[in-house]
């Protein structure tokens, strides 16, 4: 009994040590080079995806250095076979693997593999693809799966990353991988996905016989939160299934760009709409809106203006003020309506029979004003007159004639602005008391 227990206590001495020293301080891990979103190398050679940092998060709660050797797939089965403490970091179950690995219990990895047929063919099954030749990635689960079940299906093996080209016509992968590669290469709507062939999860495996190792890899998984596998699985299968890597950038910049664009033309078209809506003030500022000449306020601002030009250069400028005779008959004898009417017609009689350089207000009510620059008084006169004339011969509607009295005077040098409105007004008045329908000068 006493030897039986001493033997038991030896065994346990030798053999916990024996255990701990199995593990080594670093963990080889092997996978894929080119099985995005799951293992594969970034352009700087890095390794990459989900099940990296998957075995990353292991590594830093179970206190272990990790490595990855990312090959290609068959490489990386093959590496397990001659390397006792290599750790394959995530592949399916099969018999055939199973001859020379042991797999842990699964990664709460699910994954789905799936059929992608080409949009010139008109396929929706495996077992309709006839003679079309289906690739297949070499040594993938895949593979001995539909040898299995479709032993009829001619099958063309691919290291990972050719399974998938433009110029084949079906092929199966798993669908992760699949949308990340015809993103990638800019296919993804040459092909549909006509059947999803099965989902199964993702187990770690080592070496046929290292139950020490696996159980190791077992309780060590344990340690990594399920929040936290979700994390990881959320970062990469969603950015490449839903939104491929491409994707969040593209629209990123393609929303930037349309909004830029957006936010350029609503400036844009604002800027016009406030200049025009600037300058229909502007125009409204200055304009009598009844008859469309120039109001008062702008006829002032352009007799100081052509005041000043004279002072500085000494061109002639004539000035020839009008008042409609018996304006106050009209309105009363036919309404304001018909006057307002009187009112328009004269402005147009005045804009025909001027030059485009003569400047025509409306000084108020029913009185105008022309400014005519480099004109005499003398060539006022004839301006005057001729205007004097059209009205008076023109048929108004309603009223039939209407007369108008003008006050003319030339600018000297001895005016300033009030004794030149007021010589102005004074002709005018001549005009009035010598009957109306007259022309005078100062
Ligand atoms: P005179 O020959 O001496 O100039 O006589 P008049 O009747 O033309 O002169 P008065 O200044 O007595 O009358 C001018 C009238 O013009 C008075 C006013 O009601 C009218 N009037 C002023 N502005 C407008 C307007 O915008 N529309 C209309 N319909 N009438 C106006
Ligand atoms: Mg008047
Ligand atoms: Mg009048």
């Amino acid at each position: 009994m006493r030897i039986y227990l001493l033997k038991i206590l030896l065994l346990l001495i030798l053999t916990v040590p024996a255990y701990a020293e199995e593990i080594p301080q670093t963990l080889t891990i092997t996978n894929s080079n080119a099985w995005p979103p799951y293992s594969f190398t970034g352009e700087n050679g890095e390794p990459r995806g989900l099940l990296i940092d998957l075995w990353r998060e292991f590594g830093k709660r179970n206190n272990k250095q990790i490595k990855f050797i990312l090959t290609d797939w068959s490489k990386s089965l093959e590496l397990l076979k001659s390397n006792k403490e290599i750790i394959h970091g995530g592949l399916y179950k099969s018999i055939e693997r199973s001859k020379y690995m042991d797999f842990t219990k699964s990664l709460k990895l699910p994954l789905n593999t799936r059929l992608f047929v080409s949009t010139k063919l008109n396929i929706n099954k495996l077992s309709e693809l006839g003679d079309f030749p289906l690739a297949v990635t070499k040594d993938g689960y895949a593979e001995s799966y539909i040898r299995e079940k479709y032993p009829e299906i001619k099958l063309v093996s691919y290291p990972n990353e050719n399974v998938i080209s433009d110029s084949r016509l079906a092929f199966v992968t798993d669908y992760p991988a699949a949308m990340y590669h015809l993103h990638k290469m800019g296919i993804h709507d040459k092909f549909y996905v006509a059947e999803t062939l099965y989902t199964k999860q993702l187990h770690a495996a080592v070496s046929k016989g290292n139950k020490n190792l696996r159980k190791f890899i077992e309780e060590g998984m344990q340690n990594i939160p399920d929040q936290e596998i979700n994390r990881i699985t959320q970062k990469w299968i969603q950015a490449v299934s839903v939104t491929p890597d491409w994707f969040l950038p593209t629209a990123i910049a393609g929303f930037g760009i349309m909004a830029g664009g957006f936010i350029f033309l609503y400036i844009f078209t604002l800027k016009r709409q406030v200049a025009s809506r600037t300058e229909e003030l502007r125009q409204m500022s200055q304009t009598d809106m009844l008859t469309g000449l120039y109001n008062r306020r702008k006829m002032d601002e352009i007799m100081h203006h052509e005041f000043d030009r004279f002072k500085r250069y000494n061109t002639p400028i004539t000035f020839i003020l009008i008042d409609i005779d018996n304006f106050k008959t009209i309105n009363d004898t036919y309404g304001h309506a018909v006057g307002d009417n009187v009112l328009v017609r004269f402005a147009e009689i005045l804009i025909s029979n001027t030059r485009k350089t003569d400047r025509i207000g409306r000084w108020g009510g029913e009185e105008f004003i022309v400014v005519c620059p480099e004109t005499t008084s003398g060539e006022g006169m004839i301006i005057a007159e001729k205007l004097r004339q059209r009205i008076a011969e023109t048929r108004f509607p309603t009223i039939n004639n209407c007369t108008a009295s003008f006050g003319i005077t030339e600018i000297n040098q001895q005016d300033d602005f009030m004794s030149l409105f007021a010589r102005c007004d004074t002709a005018l008045y001549s005009s009035k008391e010598q009957g109306r329908n007259k022309v005078t000068m100062t």
